[in-house]
């Protein structure tokens, strides 16, 4: 691509790599990134932008220092294999219920994204969300975009140092606070920012809190745009989503064409309402016109439709020349919000909720395995009883100490030889020894024990198998 849409000159030099096929002229095997230099615009959309990112913010940064009885709210206890979200702990053996949550999460996005296109992309995508602090920062630390073009150009002074310096401070700073918070999700986030400074924190926690930093910095500060048209998978499929009646950012080429530039106040102009200003996509951070029509690279943002606004509003014009609709209505039909697809995907994502609401709820608060003896089958006594040696390993899932009861359930020509009652630690595992006590007339049989709760509010079972010299003991 050689001429930018965005009106801004080329930057990157990246030497170019022509290939000769044959009988062909030079082919270019990777284009040029263009150099974004968005302009700053305010708005109702921006301000809406504004009110959805706070919340998003505070609770990004603001989550991991809940706590939730004596530990953090949010742990993703990596070494002790447990995921704790508020009163939920997840197990190794709940991993599904964390698969069953991202299928209900996808769902949800593609309900939302059938009806109301690339919203999340706009308002709530922690790229965008980032990548505008990023751009506000760059604006705090080199000025308006003409400026920032201008300097952009300019040999390295020493004010070029400060400027770009500054910058890259802020945007270093906001990095770390980003990788340090998210690594927090996954380490005690309080003893986490007093070891770090002390170089104390463990080498997994320091190499990934500046990975994180390292992310953070080069996708926001950098690659910004690159991320969402290159990289993020959910920019190539939703266009799989998205019909005729899906609401998208659109310019209203009906009303719009023929575009040119005119006087304020003039009538007799023969154009249409759009003065070829330029401004929507001086604003566009992904650098595209929104006048060629829809593009996978438009993440919804709404930058056009305020910055066109304001034009509209300069030259007398009524708004909406640049609005939010859907392309049925541009070709003047009636818009069908709720239709198969969209009910579809809703329906599909309540389903799981439920589902998962059932299943969570009915989960086994313990887990139980019996491990047979493996250095002898059975052992005879000298008053005449066959016993066979078991571990019982008990998993206690709760996130308090709980003390557990044990019986056989069948057959009832066994008896059991275990400890009474057996307390477990919140979230810890017991290996518990236990017999199972036949005579020299009882055959080979399965047994069946069971583990509760001593106040019985759950209970696991877990079969084996008794083996006796009676017909040979093998199983
Ligand atoms: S901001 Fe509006 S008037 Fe200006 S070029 Fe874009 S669509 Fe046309
Ligand atoms: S075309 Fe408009 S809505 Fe789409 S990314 Fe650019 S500014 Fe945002």
């Amino acid at each position: 691509m050689n001429g930018n849409p965005n009106g801004n000159s080329p930057q990157v030099d990246v030497e170019e790599t022509p290939v000769q096929l044959v009988g062909f002229g030079p082919v270019d095997l990777y284009q040029k990134r263009e150099k974004i230099f968005t302009r700053y615009v305010g708005g109702v959309f921006q301000r809406l932008r504004f009110y959805t990112g706070w919340p998003l913010l505070v609770g990004y940064f603001g989550l991991p220092w809940l706590n939730w009885g004596d530990r953090q709210a949010i742990l993703f206890d990596l070494p002790a294999r447990q995921f704790n979200i508020f009163g939920l702990t997840i197990w190794p053996q709940d991993l599904w219920l964390l698969g069953w949550m991202l299928m209900i999460a996808a769902f949800g996005l593609f309900t939302i994204t059938t009806i109301v296109g690339r919203l999340w992309c706009g308002y709530t995508c922690p790229q965008t969300v980032w990548t505008a602090i990023f751009m506000w920062m760059e604006q705090v630390a080199e000025g308006p975009r003409h400026v920032r073009m201008r300097l952009d150009s300019a040999p390295w002074t020493w004010e070029k140092l400060r400027k770009r310096t500054f910058k890259h401070a802020m945007w270093l700073g906001w990095a770390f606070l980003t990788g340090l918070t998210f690594v927090g999700y996954f380490t005690p986030i309080r003893e986490l920012v007093v070891d770090l400074p002390l170089m104390s924190a463990g080498l997994a926690a320091t190499f990934w809190t500046l990975f994180f930093t390292a992310a953070t910095y080069v996708n926001a500060g950098w690659m910004r745009e690159q991320v969402c048209i290159y990289m993020c998978p959910y920019a190539r499929f939703q266009s799989a989503m998205i019909d005729k009646d899906t609401l998208i950012v659109s310019y209203d080429a009906k009303r719009g064409e023929p575009r040119g530039s005119r006087k304020r106040n003039a009538t007799d102009h023969g154009l249409g309402d759009c003065t070829d200003c330029q401004l929507c996509v001086q604003v566009c951070p992904t650098g595209i016109d929104i006048r060629n029509g829809l593009q996978y690279q438009c993440i919804g943002c709404a930058h056009c439709i305020d910055a066109c606004a304001e034009v509209m509003q300069k030259m007398g014009y009524a708004p909406g020349l640049v609005r939010y609709t859907t392309l049925r209505a541009l070709e003047g039909g009636k818009v069908h919000p709720f239709r198969a697809r969209s009910i579809g995907y809703a329906g599909v994502c309540l389903l799981l909720i439920t589902a998962f609401g059932i299943a969570a709820f009915n989960r086994s608060l313990l887990t139980i395995d019996v491990l047979r003896a493996r250095d002898t089958l059975y052992r005879e006594t000298a008053d005449g009883q066959i016993r066979n040696d078991y571990q019982l390993v008990l998993g206690n899932k709760t996130q308090q100490e709980t003390e557990y009861v044990f019986r056989l359930l069948r057959p009832d020509t066994l008896t059991l030889d275990i400890a009474q009652h057996v307390r477990v630690a919140a979230g810890g595992i017991e290996n518990i020894p236990f017999e199972l006590v036949g005579t020299s007339d009882t055959p080979n049989t399965s047994a069946t024990i069971e583990a509760c709760v001593a106040d019985g509010s759950a209970c696991a079972t877990e079969e084996t198998r008794y083996i006796t010299p009676m017909t040979g003991g093998a199983r």
